[in-house]
């Protein structure tokens, strides 16, 4: 049986989410952080020092199968990248009402703070959230409780109103006192959680998967941040820029997709995903392969050209090709060039009579 304690907290890792559960658990209750995990954002090896340094015990909550079905369509759209902030925090809190009886916990708490950001911190936003996911009567949250109306936890006598804090706005200023000098903590953590969603390098790989997969699922988007991403209209290919990249890139591969291997040289795996119903013409295998073997320096300097294995489930064939940057196909490092106009798509087709 697990143990039992008084809250689950959104653990992020972020300063609000550590100050939320002191602020809890300076009332004498007892918090359990909940650190949510997808191929986005989470950093599970970080548990075990947060626990020490903060003083919250956590645990990791993989989340990455429900989240990438919301990430394809969610119904708020998404902020500055591809970063869907009101429907992953519904989706949270949601997540974490599931929780609470396995746990024993009364109520949920997160370090969301009043008009920190812009989208999905408003007044109005936070009360839609707290609404979408169901969570109104055990949700509090404790920065910015006195901004906002009691809740049922406060008004059931389990949390102390008195105690609570009316932080808000954008400024960092309290949260920072209160981590440096009632606190004392040694280590400051960062504002922000770390989410790669709202990362431009990192949203330009998502982007595309978004873009041109109609149904992407987990395994696209882990390998949408695996190695060296390639984009050719709505061809993919990843080429490890290391070992570990190429081990993963292995395990990775699913048995429509091309996985290209350099032979007789030392060089990267490459792994060719087509859409789904769109296997590649033997000219693309042959210009994905060449373009492989351009980063297998020994085959570059053989002058020649060289054999490159391209395996699809279990066939096998040697392509002979000149290793190439500059191929037909046109391979390009993946950006969000266009991603605002496909967003405002997405938006009409999701209300088509706004
Ligand atoms: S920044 Fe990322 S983790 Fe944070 S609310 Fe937005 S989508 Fe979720």
């Amino acid at each position: 049986m697990n143990k039992h304690y008084d809250a689950l907290a959104l653990f992020s890792g972020g300063l609000d989410s550590v100050l939320a559960c002191k602020t809890i658990q300076d009332q004498g209750l007892s918090v359990l952080g909940l650190h949510f995990i997808s191929p986005f954002f989470g950093k599970p090896h970080l548990l075990e020092r947060w626990s020490r340094v903060y003083g919250v015990e956590i645990v990791p909550v993989d989340v990455s199968e429900k989240y990438v079905e919301m990430l394809r369509d969610p119904a708020n759209g998404y902020g500055k990248q591809v970063n869907p902030c009101i429907d992953c925090k519904i989706l949270m809190l949601s997540h974490a009402r599931t929780l609470l009886p396995q746990y024993g916990a009364k109520f949920l708490i997160s370090g969301e703070v009043v008009g920190q950001r812009p989208m999905s911190q408003r007044r109005d936003t936070l009360n839609q959230i707290r609404n979408t996911a169901e969570v109104k009567d055990v949700l509090l949250r404790p920065l910015c409780a006195l901004k906002l109306e009691p809740t049922p936890v406060e008004e059931s006598g389990l949390v102390d109103r008195e105690r609570l804090l009316d932080i808000g706005g954008r400024g960092r200023k309290r949260q920072l006192e209160l981590a440096r000098g009632k606190y004392g903590f040694k280590e400051i953590p960062t504002p922000g959680g770390g989410c790669l969603l709202t990362e431009t390098e990192s949203a330009g790989r998502f982007f595309q998967v978004l873009k041109h997969h109609p149904a992407p699922g987990l395994s696209d988007f882990r390998l949408s941040n695996q190695g060296r991403q390639l984009w050719a209209g709505d061809h993919w290919l990843a080429v490890g820029r290391n070992k570990d990249d190429n081990d993963r890139l292995r395990e990775l591969a699913a048995p429509a997709d091309y996985l290209f291997d350099v032979v007789g040289f030392p060089g990267p795996v490459g792994l060719g995903r087509p859409m789904p119903g769109r296997a590649w013409s033997p000219e693309a295998v042959s210009d994905a392969a060449a373009f492989v073997a351009s980063y297998s320096p020994k085959a570059v300097a053989s002058g020649r050209p060289v054999r490159v294995a391209a395996m699809r489930g279990p066939n096998r064939r040697e392509i002979v090709v000149a290793p190439c940057r500059e191929t037909p196909l046109g391979w390009a490092e993946p950006d969000t060039e266009g991603l605002k106009e496909w967003k405002v798509e997405r938006a009409g087709l999701r209300n088509p009579l706004s």
